[in-house]
């Protein structure tokens, strides 16, 4: 059985990929499904550090880390870029504040954009899923999802910027969503639709 290790200790991103993988390309080239395991499942301690510029340098460190295992290691790195400050907080959207705390990072964003007018304030979440193989094959795929940064927090769902951000087209933030509605336009899920293609390719 083919095993796919996801190089991520995030309990809702692995919850969300793992859900893809089971809906769209649920088996391996053999017809058997893939084990889908986390980095505590293959005894993984190690820090992971991810030093990259963009959020594909990332998602690739951490899958390469996997594969040099000799499992199949599939990594998303994603964050929020806000246009009115420049990207920010990109790469650094985990530990904006400093530490890696859900809160602390939306307290902080609040206060940076509290001069920023409502019609300035848009922004996009970044989905970046690297699958890379023990053979050295990369795969990359990357999704993106518009929406709009709130003054003051909307829902109790989701995590990290989910009570900020404002999906327009639905009207709700995504701490407003239920998995169904985030998964249908989330910046992961258009990751990880493309990524799903590029991934039953190889397995053929
Ligand atoms: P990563 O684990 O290094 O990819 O960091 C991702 C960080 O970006 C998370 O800790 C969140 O702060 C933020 N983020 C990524 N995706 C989402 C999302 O779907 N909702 C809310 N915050 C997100």
């Amino acid at each position: 059985m083919s095993k796919i290790v996801m190089a991520s200790n995030n309990r809702h991103k692995i919850m969300e990929i793992e859900t893809f993988i089971r809906a769209l390309c649920p088996n391996d080239k053999d017809g058997k499904p893939y084990e889908i395991l986390s980095l505590s499942d293959i005894n993984f301690t190690d820090d992971i550090i991810e030093d990259g510029e963009t959020f594909e340098d990332n998602a690739l460190i951490k899958a390469r880390t996997v594969a040099k295992l000799g499992y199949i290691g599939i990594a998303d790195d994603s964050g929020l870029c806000v246009d009115a400050l420049n990207g920010e907080p990109g790469v650094y959207s985990a530990r904006y504040a400093g530490g890696h705390d859900d809160a602390d990072n939306n307290k902080k964003l609040l206060k940076n954009l509290k001069d920023v007018p409502a019609e300035k304030r848009s922004a996009h979440f970044v989905s970046v899923i690297a699958c890379v193989f023990p053979d050295g094959r990369e795969l990359v795929a990357r999704g993106e999802c518009p929406g709009t940064m709130l003054f003051d927090y909307r829902g109790n769902g989701g995590f990290g910027y989910d009570p900020l951000f404002l999906y327009e087209p639905m009207g709700k933030t995504f701490a407003e969503m239920n998995a169904e509605e985030k998964n249908s336009i989330s910046h992961r899920a258009r990751a990880m639709e493309k990524f799903a293609k590029l991934f039953a390719k190889e397995n053929k």
